[in-house]
């Protein structure tokens, strides 16, 4: 590695972390942020966040054997957006802490290994990065449960869910995964990972294929989601 490279990945990653201690723009709305703000987020931004409860985690828990943390409104939708589009993986990381003190503040259930939904090579290529893995590894610091991104993989390049109905969004994701180590599923208790919940298309492939190894329960957890839990 030439040591002007060494400079520059040294450079990207002080910045993201300074980023991340101090935020200086507010993500939403731009505007710069005079007070500390854990999320990155303006005092006045961070009131249009729309967080689950803890009952309705609970509800939805025990209906669902999953929540999430947010519902998917305006803020976190620009969130999404930056993290997606604009090769702003940090945003990624700020969320995944959030999501790891949430579930660490719950505590509904226990589990084994931490699985983030995979995204295909190619768009991760793309990216630079899975947002979803991201906030895995996080939740795993905070947990102190091992995050594991190369046991599921993504197999077809499908296109986004964006758009489809329930019965589309189904038929977009079979057969999309596919495990690599099935072993390691055998007798566990797993919990998922993934960014956005709509209709759950995404998430009950992943489920249905990691049931199928052997897996004993199976739990997931989104950053946010369309429907009010
Ligand atoms: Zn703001």
């Amino acid at each position: 590695m030439s040591l002007k490279l060494i400079k520059k990945l040294a450079y990207n990653i002080t910045n993201n972390i300074l980023k991340i201690i101090y935020p200086d723009k507010c993500v939403v709305c731009h505007k710069i942020i005079t007070k500390p703000s854990d999320f990155g987020i303006c005092e006045k931004c961070i009131k249009n966040f729309y967080i689950f409860s803890e009952e309705s985690c609970k509800n939805n828990f025990t209906n669902d054997n999953g929540f999430s943390m947010f519902l998917y409104n305006d803020p976190i939708k620009k969130i999404i957006y930056k993290f997606k589009y604009n090769d702003c993986g940090y945003y990624a990381k700020v969320m995944g802490i959030k999501m790891g003190e949430f579930l660490l503040n719950r505590n509904l259930f226990s589990c084994d290994l931490i699985i983030p939904v995979p995204i295909h090579w190619r768009r991760e290529q793309k990216r630079g990065f899975n947002q979803t893995e991201i906030m895995a590894k996080e939740i795993s610091k905070i947990l102190g449960i091992p995050t594991y991104s190369d046991f599921l993989i993504r197999v077809k390049n499908t296109k986004p869910q964006f758009g489809l109905n329930k019965e589309g969004r189904i038929k977009n994701v079979e057969g999309a995964f596919k495990i690599i180590k099935p072993k390691k599923f055998l007798g566990k208790d797993v919990l998922i990972i993934d960014d956005i919940y709509t209709t759950g298309a995404t998430i009950n492939e992943c489920l249905k294929i990691i049931k199928n190894c052997g897996a004993r329960n199976l739990y997931y957890f989104t950053l946010a989601s369309t429907k009010k839990l």
